[in-house]
C-alpha cells in the first residue's frame, strides 16, 4: 500500500489545523481570577473550563459525554491502517507495520490518537503505538521472555522474584498497546487473560507466603478490569494481614485519563496504603486531562510515580528528559525508575545504549531537585532483576579518607572517623525485626558474615581437579 491520505478532505484539512497537545498546567491561573485565589490553591480539581487537547475532526461530532466516558473511549480504539489513516497521514513503513501479519496487538484509544501529530512521523507519540515495519525484525540478544518471569511464577500470574514483595498480573488487556512492551509475550491476546480461578490461586498462594508485605499488581493494565473485579481483589488483598502495601503500576491514565473517575478514586481510598506509578516517556503525554488524573489521585492520597522507558528517537535526550521530570514533579509524580528498553521482541530499534541513560542521570543529579531523578536501571536479562546503573561519583578511598566529585566536577575528600563504632547500635539492632531472605541475601548476606563467597555455576566441579584428568 502506499501512502494513505486522510479519509476525508474535512479531516485533512481539520488535522493539519490540529495543534499539539496544549502544553498548559493545570492550576494556572486565569488572568481575570486573583492571583492568590484560596480556592484555586485548595482545590486543584479542574472545572469543565479546564483547557483541554484538542480533538482531530473525525471526532468533533462526537458528544462531550461520550468523549468522557472511559467505555466509550476503550469501545471506539483504532487498530487498523483504515481507522488510523482518518487521524493521521501514515508512513510506508506504519502502513507495513500495521498491515503485518504477525504483529503485537494494536489498539489506540481515541484520545491518545488525538495527541499524535498528524504529519510529524517522528511524534513521540504516535512511536510508542503505531507499529514499523522493522518491529519484526530480529536482533542479536533477543529473548522471549527476557526477564524469565515465567520461571518466577509459582502460580498463573504471580511473579515472585524479589524476597518481600510480588508482581500479580490480573489481566493481559491493555487501554492501547506499547510497541515496546517487555510483556508482549503474555499482553494483548484477547483469548488469554485470568480470570476468577487464577486470582483465588493467586490470593492462596500470597495468604502462604508471609514474607510478602508488598503486592503490585500489572499485567496487563489492572485499570481495565471491570471496576468490582478490581475492588474485589483489592479487598482481597487488604485482608491479607501481612501484606504492608499494595501497589498498582499503570498505563490507563496516560491512554485513558477518563478511567480515573471521582468513583473509582473513592474506592481506592478505601484501600489504603496504596501507591500507584504510572508510565509516561514523554512531556507531551501530559495534558490537562492527564493532569487533572493525577491531581485526583493524589489528592485521594495515593503516592504517585513513574516508571519510564528510555527509548530512542523517543525520550533519548537529556532535554526531554529534564522536561519531562519537571512536569511529573508539578503534577504530584515522583520520577520511579527510568528503565533500559528489555531485549524483547519488537523492541530492537528503540533499544539505546547503557550510555545513554548514564548520560541522562548525569544531566539530572544535582542539576535539578532530588525528586526530580529517577533511578536508571537495566532489568537484567535472564531474569537477574533490576539493577540500578549511574554516573560514578566515589573517585578513590583509603584508610580514614574518600574522594569524592559532585555533579559539577568538583572534586572533594570526606575524612571519616578512625575510631568508628559499627558495633555501638548492637543493642537497639537486636531488638529491630529480622528478615529471612532465604538464598536472597546476595551481598548484604556476604558482608553480614552468613558466607564468604559466591560462586558461579559449576564452579565447584570446575575445582574439584585433584586426581582427575587434564
Ligand atoms: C519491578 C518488579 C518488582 C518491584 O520492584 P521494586 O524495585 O520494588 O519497585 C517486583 N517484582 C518483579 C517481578 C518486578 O519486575
Ligand atoms: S501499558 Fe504496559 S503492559 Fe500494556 S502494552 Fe504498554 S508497557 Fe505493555
Amino acid at each position: 500500500m502506499s501512502h494513505h491520505s486522510p479519509a476525508t478532505t474535512q479531516t485533512a484539512t481539520q488535522s493539519s489545523d490540529c495543534p499539539p497537545p496544549a502544553d498548559e498546567e493545570p492550576g494556572s491561573i486565569p488572568a481575570e481570577e486573583p492571583p492568590h485565589s484560596l480556592t484555586q490553591i485548595a482545590n486543584p480539581v479542574p472545572s469543565i473550563h479546564q483547557p483541554h487537547t484538542t480533538r482531530p475532526a473525525l471526532w468533533a461530532a462526537v458528544p462531550d459525554e461520550q468523549w468522557q466516558d472511559w467505555r466509550w473511549q476503550l469501545g471506539h480504539r483504532l487498530s487498523s491502517v483504515d481507522e488510523l489513516a482518518q487521524v493521521i497521514h501514515l508512513t510506508t513503513e506504519e502502513i507495513a507495520g500495521l498491515t503485518a501479519d504477525d504483529k503485537f496487538r494494536v489498539d489506540i484509544t481515541p484520545y491518545f490518537a488525538s495527541l499524535i501529530d498528524p504529519d510529524d512521523p517522528h511524534c513521540p507519540i504516535r512511536r510508542q503505538v503505531i507499529p514499523l515495519g522493522r518491529e519484526l525484525e530480529a536482533f542479536e540478544g533477543m529473548q522471549a521472555d527476557s526477564l524469565a518471569e515465567d520461571a518466577h511464577s509459582p502460580v498463573p500470574g504471580l511473579v515472585h522474584r524479589y524476597p518481600d514483595r510480588v508482581l500479580m498480573l490480573i489481566t493481559t488487556q491493555c487501554a492501547s498497546y506499547c510497541r515496546y512492551c517487555t510483556r508482549s509475550r503474555i499482553v494483548g491476546n484477547p483469548h488469554q487473560t485470568f480470570n476468577r480461578s487464577h486470582f483465588e490461586q493467586q490470593l492462596a498462594y500470597l495468604r502462604g507466603a508471609t514474607q510478602v508485605r508488598d503486592v503490585l499488581l500489572s499485567g496487563g493494565d489492572p485499570l481495565t478490569v471491570a471496576p468490582k473485579t478490581l475492588e474485589t481483589i483489592l479487598s482481597s488483598l487488604r485482608a491479607i494481614e501481612h501484606i504492608e502495601i499494595i501497589r498498582i503500576g499503570t498505563r490507563v491514565p496516560v491512554f485513558l485519563p477518563q478511567r480515573v473517575t471521582d468513583e473509582f478514586c473513592a474506592m481506592l481510598r478505601r484501600y489504603h496504603p496504596l501507591w500507584l506509578n504510572v508510565h509516561i516517556n514523554h512531556p507531551k503525554e501530559i495534558t490537562p486531562e492527564l493532569s487533572a488524573a493525577l491531581a485526583k489521585l493524589a489528592d485521594s492520597g495515593v503516592p504517585l510515580g513513574n516508571q519510564s522507558v528510555l527509548l530512542a528517537g523517543i525520550n533519548d535526550s537529556i532535554h526531554i528528559q529534564r522536561e519531562l521530570a519537571h512536569k511529573l514533579v508539578r503534577n504530584r509524580v515522583r520520577p520511579y525508575y527510568l528503565y533500559q528498553c528489555d531485549l524483547v521482541k519488537g523492541a530492537g530499534h528503540f533499544r539505546t545504549t547503557v550510555a545513554k541513560g548514564i548520560e541522562i542521570i548525569e544531566g539530572l543529579r544535582g542539576h535539578t531537585s532530588g525528586y526530580a531523578v529517577p533511578t536508571y536501571v537495566v532489568d537484567a536479562p535472564g531474569g537477574g532483576g533490576k539493577i540500578p546503573v549511574m554516573p560514578q561519583y566515589l573517585i578513590s578511598q583509603a584508610p580514614g579518607r574518600v574522594v569524592l566529585r559532585n555533579y559539577e566536577g568538583y572534586i572533594t575528600t570526606y575524612d571519616e572517623p578512625l575510631d568508628y563504632d559499627a558495633g555501638m547500635i548492637e543493642h537497639l539492632d537486636r531488638q529491630a525485626p529480622r528478615r529471612a531472605e532465604p538464598g536472597q541475601s546476595g551481598v548484604h548476606g556476604l558482608l553480614a558474615g552468613e558466607r564468604v563467597a559466591i560462586k558461579p555455576e559449576g564452579f565447584d566441579s570446575v575445582h574439584q581437579r585433584k586426581g582427575a584428568a587434564p
